[in-house]
């Protein structure tokens, strides 16, 4: 079609370089990834994309923003009530964030099953994880509700409480034609809640998965392997979007693309490192912090058709 570019390869060293010639025969432009993306895996696969499995908290929702501290902090309690911690007190804060960020998209109640294995590791008399769960989301809940409140009130945005530009890029994958999943391992009528208060149903319709009634079984793997089955597609013809390492090497582990979100706080900008440094060794293949250069990198994933 006249006045439209027509892609033509004419270098790929590297599989960053598409060459696209312009209306005007003289000027060609780069297909290049923006600055703001770092490319991990030199060769990772360019579309097109028949699915996209989004993670929930801390990939599109910035509701629970802060949930690692208050998870770590509870354990932090607990063992010094019992006094088992006979290490300096941030070491053991250390750990248990560790475990805590390993198992970052799994069902919470794995966190909690993991933390009474520490208490009794250490000697002490665990309770039950479903009684350290009701703890933790006491506490996480009485934040989570005050942004409930201020975005049913309006007094806060959709926006203010997502990644920046979450529904940018879910608007452009959906003008692709691609549908969008949501795999969370948040509570189901928490994340339903959440999708409709940050206007984000027009784009995941029912398409999202959680687990009901804190269901430790539920699985983010049995998710991507029942999208790819009902859309009759392949694993590589997937792309996954997550900041935890769960989803990231199961969208791998499918033969996926998987995007690392090494997202920051509410109104926070920039790579959030410790999440770039996690997401790397779950084998994420691009990482970015937030999606403000939607276009640009949806362009260069498409690019090989
Ligand atoms: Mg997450």
């Amino acid at each position: 079609m006249r006045g439209i570019p027509q892609p033509r390869l004419l270098s790929n060293p590297n599989g960053l370089a598409l060459l696209f010639e312009s209306a005007t025969p003289k000027h060609w432009v780069r297909m290049q990834l923006p600055p703001s993306v770092e490319l991990i895996n030199p060769t990772v696969r360019r579309g097109p994309f028949r699915v996209a499995v989004f993670d929930f908290d801390g990939t599109l929702s910035l509701i629970r923003e802060g949930w690692p501290r208050i998870m770590v902090t509870l354990m932090l309690d607990r063992l010094r009530e019992l006094r088992l911690i006979a290490e300096p007190e941030a070491e053991c804060a250390t750990m248990l964030e560790d475990f805590v960020m390993r198992l970052n998209g799994h069902p919470t109640m794995r966190q909690m099953q993991r933390f009474a294995q520490e208490v009794t590791a250490r000697g002490g008399i665990p309770a039950e994880p479903v009684a350290y769960l009701q703890q933790y989301l006491d506490r996480l809940m009485s934040v989570v509700r005050e942004r409930w409140e201020s975005l049913e009130s309006q007094r806060a945005k959709p926006h203010e409480w997502v990644v920046p530009n979450a529904h940018g890029i879910l608007r452009n994958l959906q003008d692709r034609g691609v549908p969008l999943f949501v795999a969370s391992g948040t509570d189901l009528a928490h994340v339903s809640r959440e999708v409709k208060l940050l206007e984000l149903t027009p784009y995941v319709g029912g398409r999202v998965y959680a687990p009901k009634d804190n269901d430790a079984s539920f699985r983010k793997r049995d998710v991507i392997e029942f999208a790819i089955r009902e859309l009759a597609i392949r694993g590589d013809e997937l792309i996954g979007f997550g900041d935890g390492v769960v989803e990231t090497q199961e969208v791998k582990r499918a033969g996926g693309v998987a995007v690392g979100v090494a997202s920051s706080e509410a109104g926070v900008h920039g790579v959030n490192a410790s999440k770039r440094e996690t997401l790397i060794a779950a084998g994420a293949d691009l990482i970015i912090a937030d999606y403000d250069h939607t276009p640009e990198l949806l362009a260069w994933l498409w690019s090989y058709g």
